[in-house]
């Protein structure tokens, strides 16, 4: 399988006895994570497995981290989120943006543009005597998704108060890795495109 030939040649960050909390903040130290792999950073500081992994921190927290080897990188960026080898297997991974085609709230007519770009339904109801507009998301196609948006959404949300501020992801920190460099390449795109 070629996800399993990816892998064993995927450089490691080894922990060496600290806790995950603790390789958290050793690596947002100055220079801790230059020239290292986005993806390996973030394997070397969750708890979990291959398929759900688990970081002790919250989405503003993933968010700093994330930049933080951002600014640590910022000379050779673009070559270290992940190896070259995964940057052909991650190429068509989608940031979860909502895109449809019409309201997914019911066969409702009309589409208005808000502040930030994003289609939303414009069809209006009376509710109680009053004109309600529908509002609801129908594509952000044309719009930036901002770090924390990706991050909440791409989030295993939990039930219950345990893991507030715990993140879990239904994959591993190298997909999360290519999640962040999509982030990262929208802002690139939209200002070529203008
Ligand atoms: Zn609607």
């Amino acid at each position: 399988m070629m996800q399993e030939i990816l892998y064993k040649e995927t450089p490691t960050l080894h922990r060496n006895g600290k806790s995950p909390k603790e390789q958290i903040t050793y690596l947002q130290k100055q220079h801790h994570m230059e020239d290292v792999y986005l993806g390996a950073c973030l394997e070397s500081c969750r708890w979990g497995g291959e398929i759900s992994i688990m970081y002790e921190m919250n989405t503003e927290e993933m968010k700093d981290f994330i930049q933080n080897w951002m600014q640590q990188n910022k000379k050779h960026l673009d070559m270290l989120w992940l190896t070259p080898r995964m940057h052909s297997f991650f190429e068509h991974l989608a940031l979860p943006y909502i895109n449809h085609d019409s309201c997914p709230l019911g066969e409702h007519e009309g589409i208005i543009k808000d502040h930030a770009g994003r289609e939303r339904c414009g069809y209006q109801s009376r509710k109680e005597g009053l004109l309600d507009v529908c509002y609801e998301v129908i594509s952000e196609k044309n719009t930036i998704l901002p770090l924390e948006m990706v991050i909440d959404r791409l989030k295993l949300k939990s039930k219950g108060s345990v893991y507030k501020d715990y993140l879990q992801f239904p994959f591993d920190g190298w997909t999360l890795a290519a999640y962040a460099k999509k982030w990262h390449e929208q802002g690139a795109l939209i200002r070529t495109s203008i």
